[in-house]
């Protein structure tokens, strides 16, 4: 070990050892992977470590392709083998609402590329002979699933890394970390000191108190699960071939084979933490001692779906443990609130993601961009609110136990909940609220109209279809009121800020008492946020964006602030407030405030502080549904004051209380794009149209030379509107658009236009499709739907009502 390295990556598990390799391939090699014991000394020893591309996040599939595709890399290169068995997997659909599911899932993995294909009940028993039909509808065929050998695998990426020159140090825990003046870490170990640039926190099982090393504590946590592998199976060992791999999805069972007898994995719906703080720093490569009663439920469902196991005897029983984020995906990237501390932990899926996450964590030290969309593997997604004890416990419960469940668009989970509600949120829920939950935050879904109401959770329009319509009507008729608690709000102020802002955003900023939509852009050109600034005073402003991003802009803007002359304040939680819009939201308003509100005195894009009832507000003239519409802005404890006073004077103007669902409904009818689905990392200002919103010639600007290069070349894709011609079901995301049966583009995001009574979605498509508009086909729910590009949004196209 040397005294100096450029970067030290803590912990030789799989996931550590492909970060070393990742980071040697980017031609950093003055790096160091320390190891507190062997390679593999963790989770990853004991791993069933299967691997398949299939997960719920499209994105994070698609990087789990990417790190299938490596393991024959690095054997080569290594020269050590991975022992990789890849015959491909079978997820079974043992009711309709699975086998409805499993096709729409088919349609999705068509739009990444992913050669998954639906196979019949008859072809998967034909394969898979020791699976029992009983039942079964079919099932999707992924043929990239398969099993390494996790020795083998972790091996193979350090081999490699130190082939190319990196370091790999073993038994040598690191026992401290202290950020030093000039920005390197201080690294104890007990063989002495090192000091880094950079250090990764590859922890895994450990990842917890390594973070709390440097006062973080990050939300992941261990939790128990067990497999069984039996003796040697007489079809199996007849058989030449390798059997494919069994996921039965409503069995909580996997199965794949293990040299010629089978491994049985569980995911039981009683799930167990094991050392929720992390394990003992002298844990050794133990088991934990099976509870076979804690899972028997799901093992009796098992030995049904595999019957041939009920006869035959079982060689070794596993109970492991490994980590969970309330999400299930791992943590990775630039700790906020620290310099050169990088995350690559809470991977419960190491062998699926394991070089994926090497990868973009390389890129991202390397070039300070990691890539790809990987918002939903980003250290940032989360808050501190994510590492309270209870809510990790419950929402990481609530992931395991789901595992194999069906997700559908339209359920609400309990884990984890109420935590953050808005102050009036027990009158909204009074008023028949039904809430969702963003980043911990109660919001409003859509009002049910009566205390009984319970949605049926379903890939099509549920039985709340009509209650959003209603909301609809409302907003479109006379006034919709929508809770703005799901916005992040920042005050940026000092000598510096305008500077400072000028550079940051690529629009132009305001005059004072002005808005403007400004897209902020990382230096390849690509969103890094579409934010609303407004001018409060010369040296004041303020930005608003989505309330999930809190963490992940923040982390951007001070990575990019100047040393003085800039402050930035988070109001998200110290402000909240309502947007009211519909055509008579101005008269509402003016019954509320003896301030003059009419369009001379707050124009389309004005904004002023007013006296809205009894509180001191910031108001702001614009709307996501394409009405008249303002932003009401007040301090977090003046917001039931303002609640009530809508429901005291808008309320007899017809004006409704609203939820997401028909924000979603009216923003589509407009065509309006929002942040993670039509906007999001991996997309730039020209195919996204927000290139609109950028000033070419106001000057420098983060990212300005690669979206004029963009410009200049135009993009290969368009966001476009398409009208789709569905029947019960509208779409969600990621669903493939074809002309013909050449693919074309993918779906963003989709709802019911209720108010044009037509089934509508946004799409990025090819630009020459953009350009020469032909019939389409759209996947709905795994079924193919005719669609076409709207030239214009199918309300109001010339905007007349949001300026009126
Ligand atoms: C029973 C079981 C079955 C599984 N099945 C699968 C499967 O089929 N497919 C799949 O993809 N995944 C599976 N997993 C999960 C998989 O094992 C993990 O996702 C993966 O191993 C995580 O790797 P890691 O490198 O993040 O962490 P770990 O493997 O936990 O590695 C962390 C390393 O950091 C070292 N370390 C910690 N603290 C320090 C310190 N202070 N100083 C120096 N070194 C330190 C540790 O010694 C350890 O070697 C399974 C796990 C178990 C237990």
């Amino acid at each position: 070990m040397k005294n100096h390295y450029r970067v030290v990556v803590i912990g030789g598990g799989v996931v550590g050892t492909s970060v070393l390799y990742h980071l040697t391939r980017r031609g950093w090699t003055d790096i160091a992977l320390i190891e507190r014991s062997e390679l593999t000394a963790g989770s990853t020893w004991h791993a069933a470590a299967g691997f398949h591309v299939l997960n719920d996040d499209p994105n994070v599939a698609a990087l789990q392709s990417y790190t299938i595709k490596l393991y024959a890399e690095i054997e080569k290169e290594s020269g050590q083998s991975v022992g990789m068995h890849m015959p491909g997997g079978y997820s079974l659909a043992t009711t309709p609402a699975r086998w409805e599911w499993l096709k729409a899932e088919a349609a999705i993995y068509e739009t990444l590329g992913i050669g998954a294909r639906l196979a019949t009940a008859e072809e998967i028993v034909a394969d898979c002979p020791i699976v029992d039909p009983t039942g079964l509808l079919g099932g999707l065929f992924d043929p990239y699933e398969g099993a390494l050998d996790p020795h083998g695998t972790t091996h193979a990426f350090a081999g490699a890394a130190k082939k190319r020159g990196a370091d790999v140090v073993l038994r040598n825990r690191v026992t401290a970390l202290a950020a030093q003046p000039n920005g390197h870490w201080r690294i104890e170990t007990e063989h002495g000191t090192v000091t880094a640039e950079h250090v990764v926190n590859a922890g895994g099982l450990w990842a917890r108190r390594i973070g709390r090393m440097v006062g973080i504590d990050l939300p992941l946590t261990p939790m128990q699960h067990h497999y069984l592998i039996t003796e040697d199976l007489p079809e199996l060992v007849a058989r030449k071939d390798e059997m494919p791999c069994v996921t039965d999805l409503e069995g909580f069972t996997y199965l794949q084979q293990e040299r010629k007898g089978v491994l049985l994995g569980v995911y039981e719906r009683n799930p167990k933490h094991w050392k929720t703080e992390g394990a003992d720093w002298d844990y050794g490569m133990e088991l934990l001692p099976e509870e076979i009663d804690r899972i028997g439920e799901e093992l009796s469902i098992g030995f049904a779906r595999f019957p041939r196991l009920q006869q035959i005897g079982i060689r070794k029983w596993v109970n492991g443990a490994f980590t969970f984020t309330p999400d299930g995906n791992p943590l990775v990237g630039p700790v906020p609130g620290l310099r050169n501390f990088w995350a690559a932990c809470g991977c419960m899926s190491g062998f699926s993601q394991g070089g994926a996450i090497g990868l973009v964590l390389a890129n991202w030290m390397v070039e300070g961009d990691p890539g790809a969309d990987i918002f939903g593997m980003d250290v940032a997604r989360y808050g501190s609110f994510a590492s309270n004890d209870k809510y990790l416990r419950e929402t990481t419960a609530q992931f395991y136990a789901r595992r194999f469940v069906i997700a559908y668009p339209n359920e609400e989970l309990p884990a984890g909940r109420p935590l953050k509600m808005t102050p009036s949120y027990d009158a909204q829920k009074a008023a028949g609220a039904v809430f969702g939950v963003v980043w911990g935050m109660e919001t409003p879904q859509y009002f049910a109209d009566r205390p009984d109401f319970i949605e049926q959770p379903s890939l099509r329009r549920s039985n709340a279809h009509s209650l959003v319509a209603a909301e609809v009507a409302a907003t479109r008729m006379a006034a919709g009121l929508l809770d703005t608690g799901v916005y992040g709000r920042y005050e940026v102020s000092g000598p510096k800020a305008a500077e400072w802002l000028d550079r940051l955003l690529a629009n132009r900023l305001p005059p004072i008492g002005k808005l403007r939509l400004a897209p902020m852009l990382s230096p390849s050109g690509k969103l890094i946020g579409e934010l609303t600034v407004t001018r409060l005073a010369p040296d004041r402003f303020w930005l608003v964006g989505s309330y999930h991003l809190q963490e992940w802009h923040l982390r951007w803007f001070r990575d990019h602030l100047p040393s003085s002359g800039v402050t930035i304040e988070n109001l998200s939680e110290s402000w909240l407030g309502f947007s009211l819009s519909g055509p008579r939201s101005r008269e509402i308003l003016a019954r509320l405030t003896r301030a003059d509100v009419s369009d001379a005195s707050l124009p389309f894009l004005g904004c002023r502080p007013l006296d809205i009832g009894l509180t001191q507000a910031v108001v702001a003239r614009l709307s996501l549904t394409g009405e008249l519409g303002y932003e009401i802005n007040v301090p977090a404890s003046q917001q039931r004051a303002l609640w009530e006073a809508f429901q005291e004077h808008g309320a007899p103007l017809g004006m409704k209380p609203i939820g997401m669902r028909a924000q979603d409904s009216l923003r589509l009818e407009k065509g309006y794009a929002v942040w993670s689905l039509e906007f999001a990392q991996s997309y730039t200002p020209a195919m996204s149209g927000l290139d609109r919103f950028i000033a070419f010639d106001k000057g420098e600007f983060i990212g300005r030379d690669a979206a004029l290069a963009e410009r200049a070349a135009g993009p290969s894709q368009r966001l476009v509107l398409l009208a789709i011609d569905a029947l019960d079901a509208d779409v969600t995301g990621f669903e493939p658009v074809s002309v013909g049966t050449r693919k074309v583009g993918f779906i963003t995001s989709g709802a019911y236009g209720h108010h044009v009574k037509q089934s509508l979605g946004l799409a990025y498509v090819d630009r020459s499709i953009a350009e020469k508009p032909a019939p389409l086909t759209v996947h709905v729910v795994g079924e193919p739907r005719p669609a076409r590009i709207l030239a214009e949004a199918p309300y109001d196209p010339k905007g007349l009502k949001l300026r009126g």
